[in-house]
């Protein structure tokens, strides 16, 4: 149960600081989610809060 970044990131930065597990970092061409530590945002927010902010919805079930 996780998320990812697809190649469609602009690398804006602004889905990092709004994880709640940290899981989000920014790799060596766009910003990835850890996969081992996504949980969706489930027992945080009602929706996962790093789409909520991407501005062009570039992320996807993994
Ligand atoms: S879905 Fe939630 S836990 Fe997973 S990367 Fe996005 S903000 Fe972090
Ligand atoms: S919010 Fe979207 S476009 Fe911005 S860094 Fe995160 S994944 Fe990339």
């Amino acid at each position: 149960m996780a998320l990812k970044i697809t190649e469609e990131c602009i690398n804006c930065a602004a889905c990092e600081p709004e994880c709640p597990t940290n899981s989000i970092s920014e790799g060596s061409e766009i910003f990835v989610i850890d996969a081992n530590t996504c949980v969706e945002c489930v027992g945080h927010f009602d929706e996962p809060q790093c789409k909520v902010v991407c501005p062009v919805d570039c992320i996807v079930p993994a």
